[in-house]
């Protein structure tokens, strides 16, 4: 049987949708909308696009956006006084640095300057410890874990004592969407295996995944026989292997082989269309809870 597959740019439609909802209600009754500022350093082609995309969504949401441009030769000192700036405005929900930064520039001292309650990225350390502890502690989650494990609830995949595995252990999407799935609460309460490099047989802890989750930049790593059959697959994977050269965009594959796994399981995520169009949403998700905290709405 072929797997249903879970589209994330059906998914994302209907998040931005709710967001708008909420806004529109923000702004009627507080007379306030969520403010996204996007700095961008330097003028790379690949952060201008991810940082025009930003921007575009959050204005199509009705969003106070500032997109604030800055040169290449920017100093550490004046980039730090501008998240002082962004700090301190009431106006500014959500400060996002697009990264990489020049090299002069520390990327850690520039995100751990931001404040941890405007940090929509939820990178600074003091987001993650709150990740750590969970509950009513946590005010943002990472945008590609979060956006992950909205499309596991979306799907209707049970994860409450399910076995899941993660494929991979970078900061930024295996160790937190790990902890996320083994916390209390809605989409998760699983029973979580983190594998990677160094794990001795891949393989069999795939193999006994309900829930597996696949993040290691390694195009066709997961192999349909690593799959039980019906479990639910997330590849987070976004792998260039080609080019097209009729419309000279680069050729896309995730960490698994779709094509076979997608007769094996029973629900599985598509590179590209999967879980990629997420990010963005829930890093507009963010922004709007960043908002409605600093009105004291729940
Ligand atoms: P990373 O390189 O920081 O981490 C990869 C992890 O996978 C490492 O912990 C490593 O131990 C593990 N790994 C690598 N090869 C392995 C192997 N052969 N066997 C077992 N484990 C292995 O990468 P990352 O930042 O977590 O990103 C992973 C993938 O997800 C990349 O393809 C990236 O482009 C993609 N990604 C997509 C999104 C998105 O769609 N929004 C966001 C972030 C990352």
């Amino acid at each position: 049987m072929t797997a249903q597959i879970i589209s994330g740019t059906e998914i994302r439609k209907a998040i931005l949708g709710e967001i708008k909802e909420e806004v529109d209600q923000m702004k009627e009754k507080h007379g306030k909308v969520p403010g996204l500022v996007t700095i961008l350093v330097g003028s790379s082609p690949a952060s201008i696009s991810y940082v025009t995309l930003k921007v575009k969504t959050a204005i199509s949401l009705g969003f106070h956006e500032i997109q604030d441009d800055q040169p290449e030769d920017i100093s550490e000192k004046e980039l730090l006084a501008l998240i002082d700036k962004y700090n301190n405005d009431p106006d500014i929900h959500g400060i996002l640095v697009q990264l990489p930064l020049p090299k002069h520039i520390d990327d850690k001292k520039v995100l751990n300057a931001i404040n941890p309650d405007k940090d929509v990225d939820a990178f600074h350390p003091v987001n993650v410890g709150r990740l750590m502890i969970g509950g009513d502690e946590v005010k943002f989650l990472p945008c590609t874990p979060a956006g992950i494990q909205e499309m596991i609830v979306r799907s209707g995949t049970e994860t409450s004592g399910a076995e899941v595995v993660v494929v991979g252990r970078s900061n930024i999407v295996g160790k937190p969407i790990a902890m996320m799935m083994a916390q209390k609460g809605v989409g998760a309460n699983a029973t979580v295996t983190i594998v990677h490099t160094r794990t001795k047989d891949l393989a069999s802890h795939c193999k006994r995944a309900d829930i597996l989750i696949v993040a290691a930049g390694v195009p066709d790593l997961v192999k349909p026989e690593w799959i039980k059959p019906g479990a639910t697959v997330i590849d987070v994977g976004v792998n260039r292997v080609g080019m097209n050269e009729q419309t000279g965009k680069a050729i896309l594959k995730g960490d698994v082989d779709f094509d076979a796994a997608k007769e094996i399981a029973g629900k599985i995520t598509p590179v590209p269309g999967g879980v990629g169009p997420m990010t963005i949403a829930m890093l507009m998700k963010n922004t709007l809870r960043s908002a409605k905290l600093s009105l004291g709405m729940s």
